[in-house]
This record gives structure tokens, sequence and C-alpha cells, in this order.
């Protein structure tokens, strides 16, 4: 049982290695903000791609544009006309007005008639704007306390897609933005009122929704200024959502009958050469030229979504907690380092169907993709704001490093000794030949050492074949802390060891060679039966050699095979070295 696990374990050791590490990577690429745009896009493709919304009832957006300027004859709209238009709309007794319109200063004629109205319509909010370039609010209404702020919070990409609720002001007071203020007031209205259920957490109850402000990192978003108090905008849509009437409509009294009744009336320029309008995630097309959304419907939108969530019809946008999101990375990067390993698996297992490996990690990589995206938009659907940028590329990656993993993994098994580790003869050849080449090339020593265990088949004997394993394991290893780096250790044969040198003159070898049969003894293997010694002791041929067309390669090894024989015959745990006469001819 148990082995059976280790075994498995091993099976799958490249992939819990490479996808926790791919996971990390991906997450402190993430920290740098690598992903943002992606995931906004991501975002904003699944706003898109929602099934419209039923048109807003409960909000009528009152429109001022160049035509309706144009009728009333004046710019900015007079205080007269404005008034005109809040009785008018007042008459049919809306739950609450939104004046979207700043009025910082008397525009006449009209104003004293301005003021009236303002100081005798308990349910109307005007607006300021309190960040960066500061709009006072109305005077009348600011006494009154009937204003809301008008701020939008811009994404760096400067497309809105946060809705402010409230800022702190400079005396600790907490003023409310225009959207939030409408909400509350046509909530209070039916009986649904803010508390405070999480004070450190700033977590609040309304209704049946549960508001939780927005931190800065959380789904499609990385380190985002958090100012304030704001959420990630549920939009319920574009103008086309909501209840429209222009101004002019109203002026002229053509307004249906109950048209502004319990309702909550906005109103607000939408024209294009009103300076008010906004990138949003609905400005993005790949068929036409990106739309701006006038500020009057994205504080219609704040207001609807918090009265949705508030009634229970559609949620604030709910996020992971920053250890979930990088266990649903994890995941994903599992998934796709998985998926590929297993189908890797089953082909070299059937081999009846032999696909190269890239395209099985493809095969992996577009599934986990789909299953994800389709997932995720789906979680989407329930309110649900899940990084997909982010698993995507752990799933990806995930999938190459495998790839990558296991084309190592065959690489070590093709080139190197199971037993010790060490190069196999296979890779000793390849790289004797490759050396021999660049030092023929650079007139440069090639030095080869030839080691063999004295009375191997003793100590076989004495003490078994395992513990004739290990003592090759730690011989092979004892001499791979004494080479350089750019020499080569390699199992030539049963116990017999191979160190290629190259740049290496006798003189170099025979002193590496010493340091070899030195580090040995020093392990002080208890070998009784040996003839020579009561350790394990080597026995090393050394031959050098500067390539030149009259020598081969095969000189070098006889060379040195001569010399290890000569040590053998000379009673062993020894080196000799091979004398080789410079440009001899054979
Ligand atoms: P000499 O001093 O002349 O080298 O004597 P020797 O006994 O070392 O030489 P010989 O070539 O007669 O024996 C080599 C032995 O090494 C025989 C073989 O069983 C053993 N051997 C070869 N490969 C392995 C291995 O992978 N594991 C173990 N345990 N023994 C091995
Ligand atoms: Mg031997
Ligand atoms: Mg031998």
């Amino acid at each position: 049982m148990w082995l059976k696990l280790k075994k498995q374990l091993r099976q799958w050791s490249g992939l819990l290695i490479t996808a926790p590490s791919v996971t990390g990577l991906v997450i402190a690429a993430n920290y740098l903000g690598i992903f943002q745009l992606l995931e906004w896009a991501t975002f904003d493709q699944f706003l898109r791609l929602r099934p419209a919304a039923p048109v807003d009832r409960r909000i009528v957006i009152i429109t001022i544009d160049e035509s309706d300027i144009a009728k009333a004859k004046q710019w900015p709209i007079s205080d007269a006309v404005l008034a005109q238009l809040i009785k008018t709309i007042n008459s049919q007794k809306p739950k609450a007005i939104g004046l979207d319109i700043y009025r910082d200063l008397p525009v006449p004629p009209g104003n004293s008639e301005l003021v009236k109205v303002f100081e005798s319509t308990p349910n109307l909010i005007g607006v300021e704007k309190r960040v960066g370039n500061t709009v006072a609010p109305p005077p009348a209404l600011s006494k009154l306390g009937q204003v809301g702020i008008a701020d939008l919070v811009l994404d760096t990409d400067g497309k809105v897609r946060r809705g402010l609720l409230s800022v702190k002001i400079a005396d600790g007071e907490i003023s409310l933005s225009l959207g939030a203020k409408l909400a509350l007031m046509y909530l209070e209205k039916k009986g649904i009122y803010l508390q405070e259920i999480d004070e450190k957490e700033k977590h609040l109850q309304l209704g049946k929704a549960v508001v939780i402000p927005f931190t800065g990192s959380q789904g499609p978003y990385t380190r985002a200024n958090a100012g304030g108090y704001q959420i990630i905008l549920n939009y319920r849509g574009t103008i086309n959502n909501f209840d429209t009437l222009s101004m002019t409509e109203v002026l002229t009294n053509q307004i249906p009958p109950d048209k502004f009744r319990d309702r909550i009336v906005l109103i607000g320029h939408i024209g294009t050469s009103f300076n008010d309008l906004f990138f949003t995630p609905y400005s993005s097309s790949l068929f036409s030229s990106p739309q701006r959304m006038p500020g009057v419907v994205i504080h219609a939108n704040i207001t609807s979504q918090i009265i949705s969530a508030a009634q229970g019809e559609y949620p604030f946008f709910q996020v992971l907690s920053p250890q979930m999101e990088v266990l649903w990375v994890l995941f994903w990067s599992l998934f796709g380092g998985g998926t590929s390993w297993s189908l890797r698996q089953i082909n070299y297992q059937r081999n009846q169907l032999i696909l190269p490996d890239l395209l099985l990690s493809f095969i992996g990589i577009f599934n986990g993709g789909i299953i994800l995206l389709f997932g995720s938009y789906l979680a989407f659907l329930n309110g649900w704001l899940l990084p997909v940028v982010l698993p995507l590329t752990a799933l990806i990656f995930s999938a190459i490093a495998s790839m990558i993993y296991r084309h190592l993994e065959l690489q070590h098994l093709v080139n190197f000794d199971g037993l010790t580790q060490v190069a196999n003869r296979r890779y000793f050849d390849e790289f004797l030949q490759h050396q021999w080449a660049v030092m023929g090339r650079k007139i440069s020593f090639i030095s080869l050492i030839i080691c063999d265990v004295d009375y191997f088949k003793f100590y076989n004997d004495t003490y078994g074949h395992q513990a004739g394993d290990e003592c090759l394991r730690q011989v092979a290893s004892a001499i791979a802390t004494e080479i350089g780096s750019t020499d080569l250790v390699a199992r030539y044969g049963g116990e017999e060891f191979a160190v290629i040198m190259p740049n290496a003159n006798p003189e170099v070898a025979l002193k590496v060679a010493k340091r070899i049969t030195a580090n040995v003894k020093s392990l002080q293997m208890v070998h009784k039966n040996s003839l020579v010694s009561d350790r394990i002791t080597l026995s090393c041929g050394v031959a050098s050699i500067v390539p030149n067309s009259t020598v081969s390669v095969s000189e070098l090894i006889n060379h040195a095979d001569k010399a290890l024989y000569e040590a053998k015959q000379q009673g062993r745990d020894r080196i000799i070295v091979a004398i080789i006469q410079e440009n001899k001819k054979y």
C-alpha cells in the first residue's frame, strides 16, 4: 500500500512540482499587474455576453441633449427652466429626484424661483464633485443636506466598472454618492434601511443584500485604488435599459400620466457636447467605434444596482478571498498539468495512438481552457467574479511545464545511469566525441581517467549485491565531487568510472586522479577481503592527448585502458599515467 502510494507519488512528482511553481509565478506576475487589462477585457466581455436585463421601471431618466438646448435657447439652461422642469416632475409625486447637473452658481434668469423649488422639494437631491477639480453643491440644497456626490471611479484604462457609494470627507463625516442617496431614499420609503453589521470590515446590511466594500485586489482587479466605499458595479445595462423622456417632452407636458409616480427620476445631460460621457464595459465593440455612456446613466445604474440587490433581484458581485483565489489558480494549474500529464500517460500505456507530446498538451490546454471559461461565465451569471486570465495562464503554463519536465526526465533517463546518477556510457561517448573535436580545433589537451574498483567481485561476494550497489553509488559521488564544472564523470562499465577532462594536461589530470583516489579512500568503506587494503580502493589509468588529424579518439581510450591495466598489474590502489609520444604515427 505504502509502496504503491510512493510509486504513484513518484509518477506524479513532476506535476506536484510544476503546478505549484507555476501558480506561484503567475500570482507574482499578477501582483505586478500584468494580467489586469486582460482580466478587465474578460469581465467586460462577460458583461456584454450576459442576456440583457429588462428595462428598470423604477427609474426614469430625463435626458437633456443638444436639441433640448436648442429649444431652450440658452446654455447652460437657466434656473427658470430648471425650476419649471423640477416642478413639473414633482407634481407627479416621484419617490426621489436626482439632479445630475452642477448648479453651484446661479444661471439667470430665475434664480430665486429655483431656490424656492429647491427649498420646497425634500425628495430632490443635487450634486457636487469632491475629488480632483471639485464643484460645490447648489447652496440651497447643501443647507438642507440634499446633496450626493457625482464623482465616478475610473479604472486606469479609463473605463467605469466601479460605483462609489460614499466617501469620507475631511471632518470624518461620510458623504453618500448620488446613486446611493437616491436608492436609500427609495428603499426607506419601502421600509428598508442601511445597517452596519461589521464595523471593522465595513460590512453593511441593506434589505436582502450584504454590502462588502471593494478592497482593490479582487476579482478582475489588482491593487486598484479602493478609496471611499466602492462596489464593483453590476451594470443593469446601457441607456436602453432605462425609461427615458427628454427635457423638451417634460416641459411641453408630453408626459404619460403617472409616468413619475413612486419612481426615481434622474435628470442629466446625454449629448456629446456636455463633457459628461464615460467609457464603460459596454464601450468596446469589435465592429463599431466605442460608445460612451452619459454620467447620468451610470448614476442610474448605481441606483438600480443598489435597489435590485436590496430587493434580492440581482446581487452585488461576490468575490473570493485572497486565499481562495490562490487555491482557485492552483486548482487550474493542477488541472492543466494533470490533463496533459494523464493524456501522455494513456498515450504511452496504450501505445496504439502515438501522438506527439505537444499535441497532447495542446488538447489538455484547450479542454481545460473551455471548461474554465465556461465555468467562470456560469459563475459570473450567478454573481461571482472569479479571476479568469490568471487561472487560464496557470493552466497553459502548467501544461507546458509538465511537458518540459517530462522531456527533461526522458532526457535524463537516456543520458544518465539509473544506479549512480552519473552519465551513462551513451552520453560518455557523445561527450567525448564532441570535446575531442573542440579540443582539436583549440589545439588543447583532453584527458581521460578510467578508474576501476579493486577486488570488487570480492566485495559483492562478501557483503552482497545490494551493498555493492551502495558502494558504487558512493564511489560515483566521491568522484563527481572532485572534478571541474566542465569535466564529465560517467559510469564506463560495471564498476568502472571514466572522467573526461577537456583543457586538462597530464599534470592536471594526475592531480585530479590523486584527489579522486584520496577521496574514495576517505570514505573508509570497509572491504576486509580486498587483497590490497582493508578499505575500498581504486586503480586509475590516465591518458592525455592534444587531438589532431593523425590520432583518433579511440587512441585516448586505449591508452587510458592500458594504463589502468598496468595499475592493476603493478598491484592495484594506484594511478598510472600513460606516456604518449607527441605526433606518434600509428
Ligand atoms: P579487479 O581488482 O581486478 O578489478 O577485480 P574485480 O573483482 O573488481 O574485477 P571483476 O571485473 O572480476 O569484477 C567486477 C565485479 O563487479 C563483477 C560484478 O559482479 C560487479 N558488478 C558489476 N556491476 C555491478 C553492479 O551494478 N552492482 C554490483 N553490486 N556489482 C556489480
Ligand atoms: Mg574491479
Ligand atoms: Mg572491472
